[in-house]
C-alpha cells in the first residue's frame, strides 16, 4: 500500500527510550511513593524531581536573603542566583542574541501574558491598529488582549481585535486564512504553542512567514516549555511566556522572555517588589534537569504514549476524543497529538468519570478546562502526560475505560 510504513521501519520510542525513561521516573519522589496511583494531570501542574526539591532546600538553608537589596554575601548570592537564572532561561530557549533580550520573572503564564498586554502592548498600539489573537485557546491568552483594547479605548485609542484562524482539517492555526486578514495595520499576533485541551502543536513557526519581519508575535508556551524543545531562534517570536509549575518548578513562578527588537523595549511597569527567590532557585534546577533529560526525548516519549492512548480510545465506541479527528488517525496526514488527550464518555458525565477513574488510581482533570469561547458546561476528561508516565499506566487506563463501556 502506497505510503504505508513497514512495521520494521517504524521507530518505537517506547522501546528505544525505556532504559532512558526508567531512571528519570525514579527521580520523582511523589511518583515513587505512590505506585498504586497514576498522575495523568501534568498539563494542570507537574510533579517535581528530587533535584528541584534539593535546589530549593539548599537555597533556603544556605543563602536565603532578598535579591538586590543588601551587600552581605547571602544577599549577593541571591542576586546572582536571580541574574543567573535569567541567563539560564535565555539559554534554555535557544536565544540567539541574549545581550539584546530580557527575562522577567512572573507568577505564571496568566500573569505573564497580562503583563505583556498591560505594560508593553498598550504602549505600542495607536489608533486604528489591529491585533490578531486566538479565541479558542486558553482564556489566559484571550482576556489580556481584550482588556488591553478596553484600556486603550478609555484613552481614546481604538484598536481592532481579530481572531487568529484555525484549520478544521488539522486543528492548528490556518496560515492561508491568517494571510487573508493581515494588513498594513496589523501590529501584533498572540498565539499558543500547544493547545491545552486538544494537545495539538499549533505550528506557530508558520506565523512569521505570513506576517512578515516586522510584526511582534507573543507565544503562550505554557504547554510546551518543559514538554518539548522550544527554540526562539526557530520560531522567530518576540515573547515567550510560560509557567514554572508546568515545567517541573513551583507554582507562583514563571517567566516572560522578550526578544527586544520589534516594538518598544519590554520594561514591566510599577514597583517590582521581592521576587520569588526560592521559586527561581527551583526553576533554574528544573531547567537544568529538563536539559539533561532532553526535551526532544521527553517529547518523543510523551507523544508515543499519547498515540497509544488515542489509538486505544479510537477502538472504544463509548468515547469521543475532542478536537480535530484527522490528527487522530494512525496514518494521519497531519501530525498527531503531543502529551494531551481530552475525551468524553457518551453516557457518563466527565465529573463522574473523574471520580470513577480515581477509584482505580488515575488522576485526570475533568471540567471545561478554562478554554476561551466555550459555552460548553458539559465538560470532558483530560489526560496529560510527562516523562514519568509509562505504557503500563496507559494500558491500565484503557482497560478501566474499556470496562466502563
Ligand atoms: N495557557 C495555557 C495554554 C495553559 O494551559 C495554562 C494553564 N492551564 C495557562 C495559560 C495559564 O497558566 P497559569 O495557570 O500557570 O497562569
Amino acid at each position: 500500500m502506497t505510503g504505508a510504513r513497514d512495521v520494521t521501519d517504524m521507530d518505537c520510542p517506547l522501546d528505544d527510550l525505556a532504559s532512558w525513561q526508567r531512571p528519570l521516573r525514579a527521580q520523582f519522589p511523589i511518583i515513587g511513593d505512590h505506585p498504586e496511583l497514576a498522575y495523568l494531570d501534568s498539563a494542570a501542574t507537574t510533579q517535581k524531581p528530587q533535584a528541584v526539591l534539593d535546589a530549593m532546600q539548599s537555597y533556603l538553608t544556605t543563602t536565603n536573603a532578598n535579591a538586590g537589596r543588601g551587600t552581605y554575601p547571602w544577599a549577593n548570592a541571591t542576586t546572582a542566583l536571580v541574574e543567573r537564572t535569567r541567563e539560564r532561561v535565555k539559554e534554555f530557549l535557544g536565544d540567539p542574541a541574549p545581550d539584546r533580550s530580557s527575562v522577567h520573572f512572573t507568577a505564571g503564564t496568566t500573569d505573564g501574558l497580562r503583563t505583556v498586554a498591560r505594560d508593553w502592548l498598550t504602549a505600542f498600539l495607536t489608533d486604528g491598529d489591529e491585533i490578531v489573537v486566538p479565541y479558542a485557546d486558553h482564556q489566559a491568552n484571550l482576556s489580556p488582549w481584550l482588556e488591553a483594547r478596553e484600556l486603550l479605548a478609555r484613552q481614546g485609542v481604538g484598536i481592532r481585535v481579530r481572531e487568529l484562524p484555525y484549520q478544521e482539517t488539522s486543528g492548528d492555526y490556518d496560515p492561508a486564512a491568517l494571510a487573508g486578514l493581515v494588513g498594513p495595520r496589523t501590529r501584533f499576533v498572540a498565539a499558543t504553542h500547544v493547545h491545552h485541551v486538544y494537545g495539538n502543536d499549533m505550528n506557530v513557526h508558520r506565523i512569521r512567514q505570513v506576517v512578515g519581519p516586522e510584526v511582534p508575535i507573543c507565544l503562550d508556551a505554557a504547554q510546551s516549555v518543559g514538554h518539548m524543545p522550544v527554540s526562539v531562534a526557530d520560531l522567530d517570536v518576540d515573547f515567550v511566556v510560560f509557567s514554572g509549575h508546568k515545567a517541573l518548578a513551583l507554582p507562583g513562578t514563571g517567566a516572560i522572555w522578550a526578544r527586544g527588537t520589534r516594538g518598544p523595549r519590554f520594561r514591566p511597569g510599577g514597583w517590582s517588589g521581592t521576587p520569588n527567590t526560592v521559586g527561581i532557585a527551583g526553576l533554574a534546577a528544573a531547567l537544568d534537569w529538563l536539559e539533561t533529560a532532553g526535551p526532544d526525548r521527553i517529547a518523543r516519549w510523551t507523544s508515543a504514549l499519547t498515540s497509544r492512548l488515542t489509538d486505544g480510545l479510537q477502538r472504544l465506541a463509548a468515547y469521543d476524543v475532542l478536537g480535530c479527528q484527522l490528527s487522530l488517525a494512525a496514518e494521519s496526514p497531519t501530525q498527531r497529538r503531543t502529551s494531551i488527550v481530552t475525551f468524553r464518555h457518551h453516557e457518563i458525565s466527565s465529573g463522574d468519570l473523574g471520580f470513577i477513574l480515581f477509584s482505580d488510581g488515575f488522576m485526570v482533570r475533568s471540567d471545561s478546562h478554562c478554554q476561551a469561547g466555550t459555552s460548553d458546561t458539559e465538560g470532558s476528561v483530560r489526560v496529560s502526560l510527562h516523562v514519568h508516565n509509562t505504557p503500563e499506566e496507559i494500558d491500565a487506563l484503557l482497560a478501566t475505560l474499556s470496562n466502563l463501556q
